[in-house]
């Protein structure tokens, strides 16, 4: 794809997952041609109680100069001295600091990992680590809730229901759930720096994002694609426009690379090169422009704005 047309502008990717060491070339090579200068390696808990984390110290190991890293909570203490599990936890915020983390990332809102760990996210075993992120400033990328269709078993598509995100059988708490959660969670702690991923799932309802930034003035979303959302925002370009020059400001670059997918070959490697482009294009297109035999429109966003966006919102969150 070529990218050689974008505006000349420092990128930092807020929004990576890095699994595989043995693959830190081919990322770096994938960042080199969509000219992302850094990279945010977000890292998850896997089922089997590891995390990303050692993957990612070992890139920033390697290549300090273009990654953050935003570590993952580790659960098999906590979930075995469940008494305890609010200072354990947030005992990991000091100590991710000290290994070099520049943030933490949580996806215990997504609904499958919400009902693995069955801990409500308000509840008490993450009261100490809202407040630890809160009064050390330590800056946490959310994901919360997904896309509608997967609480729909007619809507649901195929690939998300093998990956175990079909959320209609009842046993998984609804997107208003979690919603209401994290409500709570802002309310004790207005001062986490905040970065909610995917839009936060409001992509559909621009005037409950644009609500729901007035009343959270620390919260930001990335713009890791989940699926439609761009279809979204282009279904009515001039209110998308308007939404992101109001909200210039709290709205972060990200693309949800990922070498799990790199790792499917030809065809993973061809779908992680078109979300920077599509992303890009997205935003910087005045018009319309095709994907994958898809029209869409971009919003032209003028130079000063895609700083914003591209870098400088990052950096305000990463490097007060
Ligand atoms: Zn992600």
């Amino acid at each position: 794809m070529d990218f050689s047309h974008f505006r000349d502008i420092p990128i930092i990717d807020s929004h990576v997952h890095f699994v595989h060491p043995e693959r830190m070339d081919e990322l770096l090579a994938l960042m080199d041609e969509a000219h992302h200068s850094r990279a945010n390696l977000v890292c998850i808990p896997n089922p089997d109680a590891t995390t990303h984390n050692p993957a990612a110290l070992y890139f920033k190991e390697h290549h300090p100069d273009r990654v953050y890293l935003s570590g993952a909570l580790e659960y098999a203490s906590a979930l075995a001295d469940r008494a305890h599990a609010s200072q354990i936890l947030a005992g990991q915020v000091p100590a991710l600091k000290a290994r070099g983390f520049d943030g933490l990332k949580l996806i215990e809102g997504k609904p499958q990992v919400r009902k693995l760990l069955p801990l409500p996210l308000d509840g008490p075993e993450y009261a100490g680590l809202w407040a630890a992120l809160e009064s050390e400033q330590f800056p946490v990328v959310c994901h919360v809730a997904d896309p509608d269709e997967f609480w729909d078993a007619e809507r649901c598509p195929d690939w998300a229901r093998s990956g175990g995100w079909d959320y209609s059988d009842s046993s998984y708490p609804s997107k208003e759930d979690l919603y209401t959660e994290m409500d709570h969670i802002l309310a004790r702690h207005p001062n986490l720096k905040i970065t909610f991923a995917h839009f936060y799932f409001l992509s559909t309802d621009l005037a409950r994002a644009a609500r729901f930034l007035d009343a959270h003035p620390n919260v930001c979303f990335d713009l890791a694609p989940h699926i439609g959302m761009y279809h979204d925002f282009s279904r009515d370009p001039g209110s998308a426009r308007d939404f992101f020059l109001r909200y210039s400001d709290r709205i972060l670059y990200g693309t949800d690379m990922d070498t799990r997918v790199l790792a499917r070959g030809a065809e993973g490697l061809a779908f992680m090169r078109s979300i920077p482009w599509l992303i890009r294009s997205f935003l910087e297109t005045p018009g319309s422009f095709t994907i994958n035999g898809s029209e869409l429109n971009g919003l032209g966003l003028p130079p000063r704005v895609l700083e914003q966006i591209y870098h400088a919102n990052f950096e305000r969150i990463y490097h007060p």
